[in-house]
């Protein structure tokens, strides 16, 4: 990873390497921690946060949901991640705030030990490669599923959740694809490992609903303005496994993976097996959006200056 200078911890910039916790960290053993990833784009204009206001909002959710009070207002939180750009010199970035337990007690009750935070950003290319945003990614069905609703909350970005992700991951990658879908507790598709997934039929989109154990997603939402915009219908829905083989075009969104075309599941190659003209026309105008080469008219960009 390529290291910026300074890591925001608890309201102080302390050095990269300095950016140390103790080992009896509750989050360490029991995976209590919130997090987010954010873009910083260098735009037509000077930089830009593609989404801060979604971004906060979902990481606010994620802790509410266990519980947990985040020792900062939003705007204060906000103002923090802005000034490690500026402190860092960043002119694009990846940034990952992260609220967690910390050391005091040692137990699973987390209310015994305090709410830390920290906020690092750093340079950071496209997720699945450069190549992959025209040539599309190998993905396979993974035996692993995502996690049920009464098990888990997928609705908060917790780094507990990331085990799920991380067996997914794995188990792609040792089977020599690029990447993994997981299917929900039914047996429907859910999402990636960290991506969310659109389907194209017959010029309709489709993409998993909202009880389909996944992450909703910021690029996701996007996606689906963009869509409607242009005039697609959008489906929210179960998907059946199978959709997946069928459909015209599939591809990925994500703030790391942004729009990723999918060329092929369980090896059987999806429409021409690249990019697809609707994923290209949808991928385009996200780029065009967040790299401020066309209106924001959605008002996504928070400039740095
Ligand atoms: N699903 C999972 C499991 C993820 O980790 C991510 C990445 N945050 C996404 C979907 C996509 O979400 P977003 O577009 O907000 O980055």
């Amino acid at each position: 990873m390529k290291e910026a200078e300074k890591i925001w911890m608890n309201g102080k910039f302390v050095d990269w390497k300095d950016a140390n916790i103790h080992v009896l960290s509750h989050v360490v053993h029991y995976g209590s921690g919130f997090f987010e990833g954010i873009r910083f784009y260098k735009t037509k204009n000077g930089s830009a946060i593609f989404r801060l206001k979604e971004h906060i909002d979902r990481l606010y959710d994620s802790a509410k949901i266990y519980r947990t009070e985040i020792p900062y207002s939003k705007a204060e939180f906000s103002e923090a991640m802005i000034e490690t750009l500026k402190i860092n010199k960043l002119e694009s970035a990846y940034i990952r705030p992260l609220i967690y337990r910390g050391y005091s007690e040692m137990g699973v009750n987390p209310k015994t030990c305090p709410v830390d935070s920290m906020i690092a950003a750093w340079e950071w290319g496209a997720y699945l490669g450069e190549e992959a945003l025209e040539s599309g990614v190998s993905v396979k069905i993974s035996s692993w599923r995502r996690l049920a609703p009464d098990t888990m909350p997928t609705m908060a970005k917790a780094s507990g959740n990331y085990l799920s992700s991380q067996l997914i991951k794995m188990e792609a990658l040792e089977d020599g694809y690029d990447e993994g879908i997981a299917l929900d507790y039914s047996g429907y598709v859910s999402e990636g490992s960290g991506e969310n997934l659109f389907i194209i039929k017959d010029n309709i989109i489709y993409t998993p609903a909202m009880n389909g154990s996944a992450l909703p997603g910021i690029t996701r939402d996007s996606i689906i303005k963009i869509a409607k915009d242009f005039g697609y219908e959008i489906k929210e829905t179960g998907i059946p496994r199978e959709m997946l083989y069928i459909a015209d075009e599939l591809f990925f969104t994500g703030t790391a993976a942004e729009v990723t075309p999918v060329s092929s599941v369980d090896k059987i190659k999806i429409g021409s097996g690249k990019r697809g003209p609707i994923t290209e026309k949808i991928q385009k105008r996200f780029f065009e959006i967040v790299k401020g080469e066309v209106e924001d008219k959605y008002g996504w960009l928070t400039e740095v200056k």
